[in-house]
């Protein structure tokens, strides 16, 4: 393999194959911490990486905030940062090696994933895979080792069934904690790069509230927000459906008003899908599946509910399906995106989420006003005065009295 200057652009396939050395690397640093574990003092050191790509290695982390006690992230910050520096001081002593060879097989994306199994899409061809034993989701936090919408290494051995060799760094990660070992988390859906939240203006009427608990959930899981006010065929009054999305679009959210029914919107739509990776999130019945079909007509919304074509009569999907888009990108639809998001997070740290309720935080008559029922509340008053949406105080309200204190 040629290797070009710093310079230069890597391609795709460089691109993986640095994100799968960067892996590699992981793995060595998570043994040496294991290694490390019998050894009380952990040695503290300034770290500085060399490489940018280790940083790349090392985004899953911040989806571990929120599942380890308070203290224990500094405890695993500081070990990591033991385990890297040793890891280069050990580096530094070996000579020249040349660089491993590169994994074997072809590079795809998961598109569904059952217990041992996934189907893997291949340069857009679909290859049922089983994964290799070795690797493991062992001391990630982790409780699945692959996840829809993974970047893996496919070999194939001559059969129907290729085998997953690697898996890809994440760029991006959808958790939530697992049904049964609450302390550790379950990936959802990774690499996605932007969350969908479809709502539709009647039938059923627009649900303020949960629209922003999911805007709330693409921030803390590093997903762009968008939102889709469907159906808007049966709007009356234009101008006040508009008027009622203002206070989003102030905030900078951008909102796409669409009609699956009659087609409006449905490009703008299309252009927002193709070249991305978007996880859809709404009640049922606003049309999801209906403005899936819109932008493009013969997609196979049943596929996840196909069994495998070698007919071995189990079928593939548990929680989340991606499907590809002709145009390029692909849209995750998943039943389990009640369930994510606001796990772990706190009643005081919720305030950040509603930038026009911190803004007037200086102003209450209390520094430590929850604007709830406290005399004084600033933002009270800008609710009663028109300044701050009743749908978006309402929200924070609701959303406020369900989190931990
Ligand atoms: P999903 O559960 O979110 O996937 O919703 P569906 O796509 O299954 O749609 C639910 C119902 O709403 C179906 O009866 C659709 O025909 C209807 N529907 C979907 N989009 C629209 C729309 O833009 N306008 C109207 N009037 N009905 C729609
Ligand atoms: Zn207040």
């Amino acid at each position: 393999m040629q290797y070009r200057s710093a310079a230069t652009v890597p391609t795709r396939e460089e691109r993986r194959w640095q994100h799968f050395e960067a892996n590699k690397q992981m793995h060595a640093v998570r043994k040496k911490i294991k290694r490390n574990r019998k050894d009380k003092r952990v040695r503290r050191k300034e770290w500085i990486p060399e490489n940018l790509d280790d940083l790349d290695a090392l985004d899953a982390l911040p989806q571990l905030e929120r599942v380890v006690p308070l203290g224990e992230r500094e405890r695993r910050e500081s070990m990591m940062s033991a385990a890297l520096a040793s890891l280069q001081e050990d580096r530094s002593c070996e000579d020249e090696t040349p660089p491993s060879p590169q994994p074997p097989g072809q590079s795809g994306v998961v598109v569904e994933v059952s217990s041992g199994l996934c189907r893997v899409d291949v340069n857009g061809r679909s290859q049922l895979c089983s994964l290799r034993g070795s690797l493991s989701a062992e001391d990630t936090g982790l409780t699945n080792v692959v996840a829809v919408g993974d970047d893996v290494m496919v070999s194939s051995n001559g059969t129907d069934r290729g085998v997953v060799e690697a898996v890809l760094p994440r760029r991006s990660a959808l958790v939530r904690p697992d049904v049964f070992r609450s302390h550790l988390s379950q990936v959802i859906v990774a690499n996605a790069e932007q969350l969908l939240v479809v709502a539709s203006w009647r039938e059923p009427a627009i649900w303020f509230e949960l629209v922003d608990r999911y805007l709330i959930a693409a921030q803390r899981n590093g997903l762009a927000p968008l939102i889709c006010v469907n159906k808007i065929d049966l709007v009356q009054d234009m101008a006040a459906c508009q008027r009622a999305l203002q206070p989003h679009r102030d905030l900078g959210f951008r909102v796409l008003f669409t009609s699956a029914l009659t087609g409006q919107g449905v490009d703008e739509l299309r252009d927002v899908l193709h070249g991305n990776t978007t996880v859809l999130a709404g009640l049922s019945g606003v049309g999801k599946s209906s403005l899936l079909t819109a932008v493009q007509p013969d997609l196979d919304l049943r596929t996840g509910r196909v069994s495998d074509q070698s007919n071995e009569g189990r079928h593939v999907t548990t929680q989340a399906t991606m499907l590809r888009l002709k145009g390029g990108g692909y849209v995750v639809d998943t039943p389990g995106i009640r369930e994510f998001g606001l796990g772990g997070l706190h009643q005081g740290e919720l305030v950040q989420y509603f930038p026009e309720i911190c803004a007037l935080q200086p102003q209450c008559r209390f520094s430590n006003c929850l604007h709830i029922h406290e005399p004084g509340c600033a933002v009270q008053m800008a609710v009663q005065d028109g300044a701050v949406a009743a749908t978006r105080y309402h929200s924070y309200v609701k959303i406020h009295s369900d989190l931990a204190s």
